[in-house]
């Protein structure tokens, strides 16, 4: 196992963490921590352990030797807290549910809601503030579902074999999606065909997952399936952070190998920059042995930006983990 040694540095993403979640604990009349709804006043425990849990995690993420499986851990351990709080809600347990109105646990849905409500909720809000803070990291470890097919693309080996027809499936399915979403709305139709609708397009991404992800060693449902991953490959230029390869790279493929996002076929690495689908995850790193893939933020040095980077992303990890539920 490879031993990383803890980082100073590890401490800035710990009290942003504090900050941040002291604020919700003040300013949000509901409790909103899972510990300060079960015991009234002991929240601040709760926000200790995730400040420490967003210095372990950063310290692993800095490391570029165990970020790419220390990524991919903590990704699952939220999406599976995230659904085991969304079964003991559905089992009775009202405090393991945000507000004690159920939602379907799909991301499409952010999207989807907002249009069929004709109404801008927490989610969308959220979704859109994680964007704006650090570009596409909700693909990359803050989504409750892209998790489950980040575990199922590396159940096997990844693949360096581009996603054929990748564009073509998921823009297709994007305009399909948004427009019928706007037909409900426009004739006002039953909420059963909203859910039915939903339904369909969630079994739809399972099979995806379980069945092409593991196959194509790619997360083939976020890169060609979810409305979300698409929306995000655009969005995220709202933010500063940008990923690219510099002039020293030889065009040997390897990084190619090690790409869950289909972001890193011949054509992006001739045109010195990953594909759209990249989410900055950084689980490339470690293979490009002249460092020659970095982040980039304005001036910045790239280990300073990915440090700032990654120092936002975890923040955000963490005090998602203790605030996200259906
Ligand atoms: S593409 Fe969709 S399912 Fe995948 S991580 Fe992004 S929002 Fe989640
Ligand atoms: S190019 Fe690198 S940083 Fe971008 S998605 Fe692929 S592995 Fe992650």
């Amino acid at each position: 196992m490879k031993k990383t040694t803890f980082k100073p540095i590890a401490f800035i993403p710990a009290f942003l963490t504090i900050a941040l979640l002291v604020i919700v604990e003040w300013k949000v009349k509901m409790p909103m921590l899972l510990v300060e709804r079960f015991f009234p006043g002991w929240g601040w425990i709760e926000i200790l352990v995730l400040a420490g849990y967003a210095a372990f995690i950063f310290n692993k993420l800095y490391d570029i030797r165990t970020s790419a499986v220390w990524r991919r851990r903590s990704w699952t351990i939220f999406a599976v807290f995230f659904f085991a709080q969304l079964l003991a809600g559905l089992l009775g347990c009202d405090e393991c549910l945000m507000t004690g109105k159920l939602h379907f646990p799909i991301p499409a849905l952010i999207l989807g809601g907002a249009v069929y409500r004709l109404h801008i909720g927490f989610m969308p809000i959220l979704f859109l503030s994680t964007v704006i803070l650090s570009g596409p990291a909700w693909c990359s470890q803050l989504c409750y579902f892209g998790a489950f097919d980040n575990v199922a693309a590396y159940s096997h080996k990844l693949s360096n074999k581009r996603l054929v027809n990748r564009n073509v499936v998921k823009n297709s399915f994007f305009v399909l999606f948004l427009s019928g979403t706007i037909l409900l709305r426009i004739f006002n139709a039953p909420l059963i065909y909203a859910i039915v609708g939903a339904s369909i397009i969630g079994i739809i991404g399972v099979l995806i997952i379980v069945f092409f992800s593991p196959r194509k060693g790619k997360m083939t449902h976020c890169v060609s399936w979810c409305p979300i991953g698409t929306m995000i490959q655009y969005l995220k230029f709202v933010n500063p952070f940008r990923m690219k390869i510099n002039d020293g790279c030889t065009e040997c493929m390897l990084c190619s190998l090690k790409c869950p996002y289909d972001a890193l076929n011949r054509e992006d690495i001739l045109k010195r920059k990953p594909g759209l689908t990249c989410t900055y995850c950084g689980d490339c790193l470690d293979s490009c042995h002249g460092n020659h893939i970095e982040y980039k933020f304005f001036r910045l040095s790239p280990v300073q930006s990915r440090n700032l980077w990654l120092i936002i992303t975890v923040t955000l990890h963490a005090v998602f983990m203790g605030l996200a539920r259906m």
